[in-house]
């Protein structure tokens, strides 16, 4: 697995815990939920988490998922807010460079949650810094709005899978029959 799938997987499944009309359920709605992203996620912490903990999580969710929908160019969709929050958490949860002759890796500062954040917040620097940062982004079926990474050479993907895909050709389809005009 290359360390951009890493990087990317570990964004998407955060914003993944979000709650969608074609099925998936809010996995961040309380500390079991954020225990259990966490230990997904490969991210242990010592400390038990806390209700303020699945509270910060929620909120940088969903910034983060705020720029995901730009990303996607989905309805008129401005992330400003989403900036000006990520920018405030991002003094809170620090990352520090480690330098080697191989490249340069951005890495949290702290342990703990505070620790996990910081990682998150390293995952997308490093998917910026591969060019790729564009390239994550939210289906474009409001049904589903789940994040996905757009492998297209081109950058044009639009749907999380073929599934959302086809079912969206279909409405498109109709609509579009609706609105011709009978012979
Ligand atoms: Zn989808």
């Amino acid at each position: 697995m290359s360390s951009e799938r890493v990087t990317s997987d570990l964004l998407l499944t955060l914003v993944n815990t979000r709650p969608s009309e074609n099925g998936r359920v809010d996995q961040l709605d309380d500390v079991p939920g954020l225990t259990a992203w966490l230990a997904g996620a490969g991210l242990t912490v010592a400390d038990p988490v806390t209700g303020a903990d699945v509270a910060a999580a929620r909120e940088l969710r969903d910034a983060l998922t705020d720029i995901l929908r730009v990303h996607c160019g989905c309805g008129d969709a401005s992330a400003a807010e989403a900036e000006a929050y990520l920018r405030a958490v991002a003094v809170r949860y620090p990352v520090v460079l480690r330098v080697t002759v191989d490249g340069v890796t951005a890495e949290a500062s702290q342990t703990g949650i505070p620790g996990v954040f910081g990682t998150v917040l390293a995952a997308a620097a490093d998917l910026s810094a591969r060019g790729a940062w564009p390239r994550l982004k939210l289906c474009k079926n409001p049904s589903c709005h789940a994040g996905f990474f757009d492998k297209t050479r081109n950058q044009s993907g639009q749907f999380c899978g073929a599934a959302c895909n086809s079912q969206m050709s279909m409405r498109a389809y109709r609509s579009r029959r609706r609105t011709a005009p009978t012979p």
